[in-house]
């Protein structure tokens, strides 16, 4: 495993980490969750990723239970929650990233991952109900009383994460350190051209999601639709509209050529790529089976086979380089 600072905090992170996001609590059952995260802390996984919203609280619960269980030293390992959709309560002190609402849906983390802080607490979204100002104080003041070490903003424009910057530097207090974007072969507009100042400026780290645009880029779906698989789950009929497209699956076909040509498979092809942007702290990698999870680790690997041709060849076959802007 490698490990980088994330951002310029000193929190040193595993490049690859674990998410829980429709596994946990809901796809798998609690013994495979177990599985998967011994296997990703047993090869160096150092972060796992979670949210209030994800199996509204039953994944943080699950992932409680089994950080417990496996008793790890609690200085071994990052944990995060994230805050804004709520976990499932309809009433309206029940989301946002109000005041209320932060600090409540902080306890609930708390108490649901069975820990005494969180190490990474994200705002899941921004909240336009909210000034951001609110936000900055809360989140400051959690960090203030020991329960959250480091904070952060998840699918943020690059001006909002600024904005909360500024704010938090005028006031003396502490700002966000960390982003998380989706990222991906399909997904890159974000961390490859709206974030490139926030990199300089402010020392931005990322925990990148969905690098396998959830699943597509896997490959399994280059020839059929298969059975038991994300994209088919009920409920999830968006996330099938968004990612399994005609383009989509003729540029996954095109890449899984290049993988064979490099002896790698597509996830694995995938995933190193994500790897290879220096802008991405960490991938956070999704699994429903432990096979999976144990061949996209193989990722940090194959990071050395991504030449500088191989990085041409893909962008001919992607067609998507952001364009930078000419200043
Ligand atoms: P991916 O895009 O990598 O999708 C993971 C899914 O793809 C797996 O659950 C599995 O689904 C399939 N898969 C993974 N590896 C393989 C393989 N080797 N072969 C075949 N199929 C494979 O990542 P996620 O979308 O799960 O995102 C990762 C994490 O990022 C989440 O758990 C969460 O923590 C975070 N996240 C954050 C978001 C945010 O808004 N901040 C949003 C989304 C995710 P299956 O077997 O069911 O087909």
């Amino acid at each position: 495993m490698e490990y980088v600072s994330l951002g310029k905090t000193g929190l040193k992170i595993s490049r690859l980490s674990l998410g829980s996001w429709l596994t946990f609590g809901k796809q798998i059952g609690d013994n495979d969750a177990e599985d998967l995260m011994r296997i990703a802390y047993d090869n160096g996984i150092n972060f796992f990723d979670n949210a209030e919203i994800y199996s509204r609280g039953m994944s943080e619960e699950v992932m409680g239970k089994i950080l417990t269980k496996l008793g790890w030293s609690r200085d071994s390992y990052i944990v995060s929650s994230k805050v804004f959709f709520g976990n499932g309560g309809q009433l309206p002190t029940q989301k946002g990233l109000n005041r209320k609402h932060v600090f409540e849906a902080c306890h609930q983390a708390l108490k649901r991952l069975q820990v005494d802080y969180l190490d990474l607490y994200l705002c899941h979204r921004p909240d336009k109900a909210t000034p951001i100002e609110e936000t900055v104080w809360a989140m400051h003041h959690l960090i203030a009383q020991g329960k959250v070490l480091y904070w952060g903003t998840s699918e943020w424009s690059a001006q909002e994460i600024m904005e909360a910057h500024m704010f938090a530097r005028q006031n003396h207090l502490i700002g966000p350190v960390v982003e998380q974007p989706e990222y991906n072969l399909f997904t890159r507009e974000k961390v490859e051209n709206e974030f490139s100042q926030l990199y300089k400026t402010v020392g931005l780290g990322t925990t990148i999601w969905s690098p396998l645009a959830s699943g597509i880029l896997s490959g399994k779906y280059n020839d059929s639709f298969p059975d038991s698989t994300r994209l088919g789950m009920e409920g999830l009929e968006w996330l099938k509209d968004k990612n399994f497209t005609e383009d989509r699956v003729l540029k996954s076909r095109q890449l899984n050529s290049l993988a064979d040509d490099l002896g790698l498979s597509l996830p694995v092809l995938s995933i190193a790529w994500c790897l290879k942007n220096p802008t991405v702290s960490t991938v956070i990698l999704g699994a429903s089976k432990t096979s999976q999870l144990s061949e996209n680790l193989k990722a940090i690997s194959a990071q050395e086979l991504l030449t500088t041709e191989v990085m041409e060849r893909i962008e001919l076959i992607m067609g998507n380089k952001p364009r930078k802007p000419d200043y």
